[in-house]
């Protein structure tokens, strides 16, 4: 058997939870969906409901249309992430514009960022990478400088903090993942929050087709009566996932305990090694650890990938540099424009981490690598 590089954890009470769903009246939006849109909000510490929508993509597009991005509009962001951080902005019409990354956490480095604005900044988006926050103050101070506003993909981080500031409340709008490999899954999901009124009804409408159904409206013209004010799309989250959603957030913090101590194992592990260079831990930072960036020098990383999956063990790369995909080739994006995350993405594999590995899995990986380095 594969031990897979992430894996959801799902025990009877959520199986339960959703199947109390489907016995009852509502399958899609209906009181369960508010639940846990309340949950999410709770956790990122904002005053507004969340929104959810049916996957962290989904997250980002609606939060870049809310954001009002449009055709002229630039977006910075990161070369290390999923590449939908990027295209779903791109989907607004903008341009994207790659920022390089700090060599210890893999976040987006304001200095970078600073040396890449122009008046047509209209959004920073910053990822948190394998759970780590983003220097979301720096950042956000930038943005605001500039006319712009910081978005955070936090799809790796739900439960994360900087400072004891919750992710969710660090940015002016947060995506969220509940993909079965991040933190808290609903199969397919994810959420969109922001401090901000007007972002949240903007995103509200978004994922919810662009149509409204105001009560006053309804006593004027008729209980059917409704109005299209603009373009959606059909993003909503369904109350059978929302169950699950809610019911694993019972376990958040469970989870997030979890991982931190499988990346302390892993850390202690691999410790002294000159060959390795292990994830770094900023000051004030409470990351929620989604991955284990492990990074190998000497261009040795396609080996010991080989050795791993020889070994039975699921490791992953994360990410390859956007700006190298075939698309953003054509776009004229070249490579070598960000020789930080590049050395970084060429360094990097992901061991395997999730809640309900063990600590007898995780000595084993440990020995795997250990072996291959020869130490
Ligand atoms: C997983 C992920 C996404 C997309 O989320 P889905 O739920 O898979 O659509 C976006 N950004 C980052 C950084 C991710 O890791």
């Amino acid at each position: 058997m594969v031990l897979p590089y992430g894996k959801q954890s799902i025990d009877d009470s959520d199986i339960e939870a959703v199947a109390a769903v489907m016995r009852g009246d509502w399958l899609t939006t209906g009181p369960v969906v508010d639940a846990f849109e309340d949950d999410v909000a709770k956790v990122a510490a904002v005053e507004h409901r969340a929104v959810s929508v049916t996957s962290g993509t989904a997250a980002l597009h609606t939060a870049y249309a809310a954001l009002e991005l449009q055709p002229g509009d630039q977006v910075i962001t990161t070369p290390l992430t999923f590449f939908a951080t990027a295209t779903c902005a791109m989907w607004q019409g903008a341009e994207i514009v790659f920022a390089d990354v700090s060599a210890d956490t893999g976040n987006l480095d304001p200095e970078s960022v600073a040396q890449k604005i122009t008046e047509r900044t209209k959004v920073i988006a910053g990822v948190d990478y394998a759970g780590h926050p983003i220097d979301a103050p720096a950042l956000k101070k930038l943005a605001h400088d500039n006319g712009a506003l910081l978005l955070e993909d936090a799809a790796h981080s739900i439960a994360g903090s900087l400072n004891g500031v919750p992710v969710g409340s660090l940015a002016d709008i947060t995506t969220f993942s509940f993909f079965p490999t991040k933190n808290l899954t609903t199969a397919e999901g994810g959420a969109v929050v922001s401090p901000d009124a007007g972002l949240v009804d903007r995103a509200r409408l978004f994922k919810g087709i662009g149509y409204e159904r105001k009560p006053e409206l309804m006593d004027e013209h008729g209980g059917w009566y409704y109005e299209v004010t603009s373009m959606g799309l059909n993003y909503r989250l369904p109350d059978v996932l929302a169950a699950l959603g809610s019911n694993q957030m019972k376990r958040l913090g469970q989870f997030k305990t979890r991982r931190q101590e499988i990346t302390d194992r892993y850390n202690d592990g691999l410790a002294g090694i000159d060959e390795l260079i292990l994830p770094a831990h900023r000051e004030g930072a409470s990351p929620m650890w989604h991955l284990y960036p492990l990074r190998i020098q000497d261009g040795r990383r396609r080996e010991l990938f080989d050795h791993l999956r020889e070994g039975g063990i699921g490791v992953q790369v994360n990410y390859i540099p956007v700006h190298h995909q075939p698309l953003f080739q054509q776009l004229g994006h070249t490579k070598g424009s960000c020789p930080v995350a590049e050395t970084y993405a060429e360094q990097e594999i992901s061991l395997p981490m999730f809640p309900d590995l063990t600590d007898a899995q995780v000595d084993q990986v440990i020995d795997l690598v250990r072996g291959f380095v020869g130490a």
